[in-house]
Protein backbone atom coordinates (compact mmCIF):
# COMPACT_ATOMS: atom_id res chain seq x y z
CA UNK A 1 0.00 0.00 0.00
CA UNK A 2 2.63 2.50 0.72
CA UNK A 3 4.82 1.32 -1.94
CA UNK A 4 2.40 3.16 -4.05
CA UNK A 5 2.36 6.29 -2.94
CA UNK A 6 6.28 6.25 -3.06
CA UNK A 7 7.31 8.61 -6.33
CA UNK A 8 8.76 5.28 -8.69
CA UNK A 9 12.31 6.45 -8.94
CA UNK A 10 12.39 6.05 -4.96
CA UNK A 11 10.62 3.17 -4.72
CA UNK A 12 13.79 1.20 -7.52
CA UNK A 13 16.45 3.20 -5.63
CA UNK A 14 19.73 1.29 -5.03
CA UNK A 15 20.80 3.27 -1.59
CA UNK A 16 24.49 4.27 -1.01
CA UNK A 17 26.06 1.49 1.02
CA UNK A 18 28.47 3.80 3.30
CA UNK A 19 31.69 1.56 4.78
CA UNK A 20 29.97 2.02 8.09
CA UNK A 21 27.04 0.23 7.22
CA UNK A 22 28.40 -2.02 5.68
CA UNK A 23 30.65 -3.05 8.71
CA UNK A 24 29.55 -2.32 12.01
CA UNK A 25 30.91 -4.86 14.42
CA UNK A 26 34.00 -4.06 16.77
CA UNK A 27 37.67 -4.73 15.03
CA UNK A 28 41.12 -3.18 15.84
CA UNK A 29 41.71 -1.76 12.49
CA UNK A 30 38.73 0.48 10.53
CA UNK A 31 41.05 1.13 7.24
CA UNK A 32 37.58 0.89 5.39
CA UNK A 33 35.75 4.59 5.41
CA UNK A 34 38.92 7.16 4.08
CA UNK A 35 38.39 8.71 7.48
CA UNK A 36 41.69 10.06 9.52
CA UNK A 37 44.00 8.14 11.57
CA UNK A 38 44.27 11.35 13.74
CA UNK A 39 41.55 11.66 16.36
CA UNK A 40 41.00 12.33 19.84
CA UNK A 41 39.02 9.77 22.50
CA UNK A 42 36.04 11.53 21.36
CA UNK A 43 36.04 9.11 18.34
CA UNK A 44 35.10 11.98 15.65
CA UNK A 45 37.78 11.42 13.34
CA UNK A 46 35.16 8.50 12.70
CA UNK A 47 32.00 8.61 10.97
CA UNK A 48 28.89 8.38 13.21
CA UNK A 49 26.83 5.72 12.59
CA UNK A 50 24.03 5.74 9.87
CA UNK A 51 21.21 4.01 11.80
CA UNK A 52 21.60 6.45 14.96
CA UNK A 53 21.04 2.88 16.66
CA UNK A 54 22.37 3.70 20.47
CA UNK A 55 19.72 6.61 20.29
CA UNK A 56 16.93 4.93 18.61
CA UNK A 57 17.40 1.98 21.38
CA UNK A 58 17.22 4.24 24.41
CA UNK A 59 14.15 6.20 22.59
CA UNK A 60 12.42 3.29 22.85
CA UNK A 61 13.20 2.87 26.60
CA UNK A 62 12.35 6.18 27.09
CA UNK A 63 10.12 7.84 25.28
CA UNK A 64 7.96 4.54 24.27
CA UNK A 65 8.48 4.40 20.65
CA UNK A 66 9.30 0.98 19.12
CA UNK A 67 12.80 0.84 17.69
CA UNK A 68 11.72 -0.89 14.37
CA UNK A 69 9.69 2.55 14.05
CA UNK A 70 11.96 5.28 14.30
CA UNK A 71 13.91 7.42 12.25
CA UNK A 72 16.32 10.27 12.46
CA UNK A 73 16.66 13.32 11.11
CA UNK A 74 19.26 16.43 10.95
CA UNK A 75 15.96 18.08 12.77
CA UNK A 76 12.51 17.50 11.64
CA UNK A 77 12.98 19.83 8.82
CA UNK A 78 15.28 17.50 6.89
CA UNK A 79 12.31 15.01 8.04
CA UNK A 80 9.55 17.20 6.27
CA UNK A 81 12.21 17.67 3.69
CA UNK A 82 12.71 14.37 2.69
CA UNK A 83 9.03 12.90 3.25
CA UNK A 84 7.69 15.69 0.36
CA UNK A 85 10.62 14.06 -1.44
CA UNK A 86 9.77 10.51 -1.07
CA UNK A 87 5.94 10.88 -1.79
CA UNK A 88 5.83 13.59 -4.30
CA UNK A 89 6.17 14.10 -8.00
CA UNK A 90 7.88 17.43 -8.83
CA UNK A 91 5.36 19.62 -11.15
CA UNK A 92 2.72 17.11 -10.38
CA UNK A 93 1.62 16.50 -6.74
CA UNK A 94 0.68 18.49 -3.91
CA UNK A 95 0.42 19.30 -0.23
CA UNK A 96 -2.29 20.39 1.81
CA UNK A 97 -1.45 22.49 5.14
CA UNK A 98 -3.96 24.31 7.22
CA UNK A 99 -2.65 27.79 7.62
CA UNK A 100 -2.03 29.57 9.34
CA UNK A 101 0.76 27.42 10.33
CA UNK A 102 4.77 26.47 10.48
CA UNK A 103 5.95 27.59 7.62
CA UNK A 104 8.29 25.10 6.43
CA UNK A 105 5.56 22.50 4.90
CA UNK A 106 5.31 24.88 1.82
CA UNK A 107 8.84 26.03 1.48
CA UNK A 108 10.03 22.39 1.32
CA UNK A 109 7.41 21.59 -1.28
CA UNK A 110 7.75 24.71 -3.38
CA UNK A 111 11.39 23.72 -3.20
CA UNK A 112 10.96 20.49 -5.05
CA UNK A 113 8.21 22.41 -7.34
CA UNK A 114 5.23 20.09 -5.36
CA UNK A 115 2.26 22.60 -5.42
CA UNK A 116 0.29 23.65 -2.02
CA UNK A 117 -3.27 23.71 -1.09
CA UNK A 118 -3.72 25.96 2.19
CA UNK A 119 -6.91 25.00 4.24
CA UNK A 120 -7.70 28.17 6.25
CA UNK A 121 -8.28 27.45 10.05
CA UNK A 122 -11.63 28.79 11.25
CA UNK A 123 -12.22 31.56 12.94
CA UNK A 124 -11.50 30.11 16.78
CA UNK A 125 -8.11 29.38 14.53
CA UNK A 126 -9.35 25.09 14.97
CA UNK A 127 -9.41 22.55 11.84
CA UNK A 128 -12.04 22.74 9.39
CA UNK A 129 -13.04 19.61 9.34
CA UNK A 130 -15.13 19.95 6.68
CA UNK A 131 -13.09 22.00 4.02
CA UNK A 132 -10.04 19.50 4.65
CA UNK A 133 -12.22 16.61 3.94
CA UNK A 134 -13.75 17.65 0.32
CA UNK A 135 -10.36 19.41 -0.58
CA UNK A 136 -8.73 15.86 -0.45
CA UNK A 137 -12.15 14.41 -2.42
CA UNK A 138 -10.86 16.71 -4.95
CA UNK A 139 -7.00 17.58 -5.28
CA UNK A 140 -5.84 14.32 -3.59
CA UNK A 141 -2.87 15.48 -2.25
CA UNK A 142 0.08 13.22 -1.11
CA UNK A 143 0.74 14.38 1.77
CA UNK A 144 -1.71 16.39 4.69
CA UNK A 145 0.71 17.75 7.12
CA UNK A 146 -1.49 18.60 10.78
CA UNK A 147 0.48 20.34 13.07
CA UNK A 148 -0.54 19.83 16.74
CA UNK A 149 0.18 21.53 19.14
CA UNK A 150 -0.40 24.27 16.12
CA UNK A 151 3.07 26.60 15.56
CA UNK A 152 2.52 29.63 15.88
CA UNK A 153 -1.48 29.27 17.72
CA UNK A 154 -0.85 26.62 20.16
CA UNK A 155 -3.89 24.98 20.17
CA UNK A 156 -3.81 21.05 20.08
CA UNK A 157 -6.22 19.32 17.35
CA UNK A 158 -8.30 16.15 18.88
CA UNK A 159 -6.78 12.72 17.73
CA UNK A 160 -10.29 11.97 16.99
CA UNK A 161 -10.48 14.51 14.60
CA UNK A 162 -6.84 13.85 13.08
CA UNK A 163 -8.23 9.99 12.63
CA UNK A 164 -11.27 10.87 10.72
CA UNK A 165 -8.95 13.07 8.31
CA UNK A 166 -6.16 10.30 7.95
CA UNK A 167 -8.50 7.76 7.32
CA UNK A 168 -10.28 9.55 4.38
CA UNK A 169 -6.63 10.66 3.04
CA UNK A 170 -5.15 8.11 0.60
CA UNK A 171 -1.96 10.05 0.70
CA UNK A 172 0.56 10.29 3.92
CA UNK A 173 -1.33 12.01 6.95
CA UNK A 174 1.97 13.92 8.79
CA UNK A 175 1.43 14.79 12.24
CA UNK A 176 4.06 17.33 13.56
CA UNK A 177 4.02 16.96 17.49
CA UNK A 178 7.06 18.85 18.06
CA UNK A 179 5.54 20.50 21.02
CA UNK A 180 3.35 17.65 22.08
CA UNK A 181 5.77 17.62 25.79
CA UNK A 182 3.58 20.67 26.42
CA UNK A 183 0.29 19.82 26.22
CA UNK A 184 -1.53 18.08 28.93
CA UNK A 185 -3.09 14.79 28.40
CA UNK A 186 -1.57 15.05 25.24
CA UNK A 187 -2.93 11.81 22.84
CA UNK A 188 -0.15 10.82 19.97
CA UNK A 189 -0.97 9.99 16.72
CA UNK A 190 1.99 7.34 17.43
CA UNK A 191 -0.86 5.14 18.76
CA UNK A 192 -2.83 5.22 15.07
CA UNK A 193 -0.17 4.18 13.22
CA UNK A 194 -0.65 0.86 13.77
CA UNK A 195 -4.60 0.65 12.03
CA UNK A 196 -3.41 3.15 9.33
CA UNK A 197 0.39 3.12 8.66
CA UNK A 198 -0.19 6.48 6.15
CA UNK A 199 -0.01 8.03 9.63
CA UNK A 200 3.94 9.12 10.39
CA UNK A 201 4.52 10.96 13.20
CA UNK A 202 7.45 14.43 13.94
CA UNK A 203 8.83 14.59 16.79
CA UNK A 204 12.31 16.82 17.57
CA UNK A 205 14.73 17.50 19.98
CA UNK A 206 14.75 20.68 19.94
CA UNK A 207 12.37 21.88 22.04
CA UNK A 208 11.15 20.10 25.59
CA UNK A 209 14.86 18.10 25.18
CA UNK A 210 16.36 21.31 24.82
CA UNK A 211 18.75 20.28 21.68
CA UNK A 212 17.59 22.84 19.20
CA UNK A 213 21.65 23.38 18.19
CA UNK A 214 22.05 19.97 17.70
CA UNK A 215 19.76 19.20 15.34
CA UNK A 216 17.84 15.91 15.78
CA UNK A 217 14.16 15.17 14.66
CA UNK A 218 12.24 12.17 14.50
CA UNK A 219 10.09 10.56 12.24
CA UNK A 220 8.32 7.63 13.94
CA UNK A 221 5.82 5.74 11.23
CA UNK A 222 5.20 1.94 10.13
CA UNK A 223 8.75 0.24 9.36
CA UNK A 224 7.90 -0.18 5.63
CA UNK A 225 8.53 3.86 5.82
CA UNK A 226 10.88 3.61 7.90
CA UNK A 227 12.99 1.56 5.99
CA UNK A 228 12.10 4.19 2.51
CA UNK A 229 13.51 6.81 4.77
CA UNK A 230 16.60 5.20 5.76
CA UNK A 231 17.49 4.91 1.71
CA UNK A 232 17.03 8.54 0.71
CA UNK A 233 18.39 9.98 3.95
CA UNK A 234 22.00 11.23 3.76
CA UNK A 235 24.05 8.22 5.44
CA UNK A 236 25.51 10.79 8.47
CA UNK A 237 22.89 12.88 8.46
CA UNK A 238 23.13 12.64 12.30
CA UNK A 239 26.64 13.87 13.67
CA UNK A 240 28.55 11.76 16.81
CA UNK A 241 27.76 15.18 18.95
CA UNK A 242 23.89 15.65 18.13
CA UNK A 243 23.92 11.64 18.52
CA UNK A 244 25.62 12.35 22.16
CA UNK A 245 23.34 15.32 22.72
CA UNK A 246 20.13 13.20 22.11
CA UNK A 247 21.29 10.27 24.35
CA UNK A 248 22.08 12.91 27.49
CA UNK A 249 18.69 14.33 26.83
CA UNK A 250 16.83 11.15 27.41
CA UNK A 251 18.98 10.45 30.77
CA UNK A 252 18.47 13.70 32.10
CA UNK A 253 16.10 13.67 34.88
CA UNK A 254 14.95 16.93 35.10
CA UNK A 255 13.96 17.56 31.52
CA UNK A 256 10.33 16.53 32.86
CA UNK A 257 10.62 19.31 35.87
CA UNK A 258 11.62 21.86 33.06
CA UNK A 259 8.82 21.10 31.01
CA UNK A 260 6.65 21.38 34.11
CA UNK A 261 8.17 24.69 34.87
CA UNK A 262 7.69 26.35 31.38
CA UNK A 263 3.85 24.97 31.33
CA UNK A 264 3.68 27.07 34.86
CA UNK A 265 5.45 29.85 33.39
CA UNK A 266 3.38 30.08 29.64
CA UNK A 267 -0.06 30.24 32.24
CA UNK A 268 1.15 33.03 34.32
CA UNK A 269 2.24 34.82 31.59
CA UNK A 270 -1.08 34.06 29.61
CA UNK A 271 -2.75 35.46 32.68
CA UNK A 272 -0.08 38.61 33.06
CA UNK A 273 -1.31 39.59 29.65
CA UNK A 274 -4.77 39.64 30.12
CA UNK A 275 -4.22 42.57 32.66
CA UNK A 276 -2.55 44.93 30.22
CA UNK A 277 -4.77 47.21 28.82
CA UNK A 278 -3.35 47.03 25.56
CA UNK A 279 -3.63 42.74 24.40
CA UNK A 280 -6.84 42.21 22.76
CA UNK A 281 -6.65 38.73 22.71
CA UNK A 282 -4.47 35.63 24.53
CA UNK A 283 -4.94 32.79 22.69
CA UNK A 284 -4.94 29.67 25.01
CA UNK A 285 -1.90 27.95 24.22
CA UNK A 286 -0.55 24.24 24.84
CA UNK A 287 3.03 24.64 23.34
CA UNK A 288 6.52 26.24 24.94
CA UNK A 289 4.73 29.95 23.43
CA UNK A 290 1.99 32.20 24.03
CA UNK A 291 0.22 34.16 20.82
CA UNK A 292 -1.63 37.43 21.57
CA UNK A 293 -2.93 40.32 19.64
CA UNK A 294 -2.24 43.98 20.29
CA UNK A 295 -3.66 47.43 18.88
CA UNK A 296 0.19 47.01 16.57
CA UNK A 297 1.79 44.63 17.06
CA UNK A 298 4.51 46.43 14.62
CA UNK A 299 5.46 49.23 17.68
CA UNK A 300 5.35 46.71 20.03
CA UNK A 301 7.88 44.59 18.14
CA UNK A 302 9.77 47.69 17.99
CA UNK A 303 9.71 48.77 21.46
CA UNK A 304 10.38 45.39 22.97
CA UNK A 305 13.69 45.24 20.39
CA UNK A 306 14.95 48.93 21.58
CA UNK A 307 14.59 47.17 25.30
CA UNK A 308 16.71 44.37 23.62
CA UNK A 309 14.06 41.59 23.27
CA UNK A 310 13.38 39.88 20.33
CA UNK A 311 9.90 38.41 20.20
CA UNK A 312 8.20 37.16 16.91
CA UNK A 313 5.91 39.20 14.90
CA UNK A 314 3.38 36.89 13.37
CA UNK A 315 1.14 39.82 11.71
CA UNK A 316 1.75 38.76 8.45
CA UNK A 317 0.28 35.25 8.63
CA UNK A 318 -3.70 34.83 6.88
CA UNK A 319 -5.95 35.67 10.07
CA UNK A 320 -2.99 36.58 12.58
CA UNK A 321 -2.90 40.52 12.01
CA UNK A 322 -1.23 42.50 15.05
CA UNK A 323 0.08 39.42 16.75
CA UNK A 324 3.29 38.72 19.10
CA UNK A 325 4.23 34.81 19.63
CA UNK A 326 6.78 35.19 22.77
CA UNK A 327 8.45 31.72 23.64
CA UNK A 328 8.49 30.76 27.21
CA UNK A 329 12.04 31.68 28.54
CA UNK A 330 13.95 31.65 31.85
CA UNK A 331 12.27 32.89 34.99
CA UNK A 332 14.38 35.84 34.88
CA UNK A 333 14.06 36.38 30.99
CA UNK A 334 10.20 36.59 31.41
CA UNK A 335 10.68 38.94 34.13
CA UNK A 336 12.78 41.16 31.87
CA UNK A 337 9.78 41.13 29.71
CA UNK A 338 6.87 41.80 31.49
CA UNK A 339 8.62 44.78 33.33
CA UNK A 340 9.30 46.50 30.04
CA UNK A 341 5.66 45.34 28.63
CA UNK A 342 4.50 46.65 31.85
CA UNK A 343 5.77 50.05 30.78
CA UNK A 344 4.56 50.48 27.65
CA UNK A 345 1.43 52.50 26.53
CA UNK A 346 0.59 50.75 23.52
N1 LIG B 1 7.91 21.52 13.54
C1 LIG B 1 7.44 22.62 14.13
C2 LIG B 1 5.97 22.72 14.35
C3 LIG B 1 8.30 23.65 14.53
O1 LIG B 1 7.80 24.75 15.10
C4 LIG B 1 9.68 23.51 14.30
C5 LIG B 1 10.69 24.55 14.68
N2 LIG B 1 10.29 25.74 15.12
C6 LIG B 1 10.12 22.36 13.68
C7 LIG B 1 9.24 21.37 13.32
C8 LIG B 1 11.57 22.15 13.35
O2 LIG B 1 12.16 21.42 14.32
P1 LIG B 1 13.68 20.93 14.21
O3 LIG B 1 14.48 21.85 15.06
O4 LIG B 1 13.63 19.54 14.72
O5 LIG B 1 14.07 21.00 12.76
Amino acid sequence: MIDELLNPWIRSLVPYSSARSEFSGKADILLDANESWIGGNDGINRYPDPLARELRKEMERVMGIPYSMSAIGNGSDEVIDLLIRMFCAPGKDCVMIERPTYGTYSVFARTSNVGVIDIPLTSDLNLDEDAIVSAIMEKRPKIVFICSPNNPTGRVYPLSTIRRIAEVNSGITAVDEAYCDFAEHYESAVSAIENNPRIVVLRTFSKAYGKAGARLGVLVSSPEIQQVFMKVKPPYNVSRPAEAAGLEALHDCSVRKRVQETIERREAFSSFLRTLPYVRTVFPSEANFVLFRVDSAARLYDYLISRGIVVRNRSSDPMLENTIRVTIGSEKEMEALKEAMNGWRG
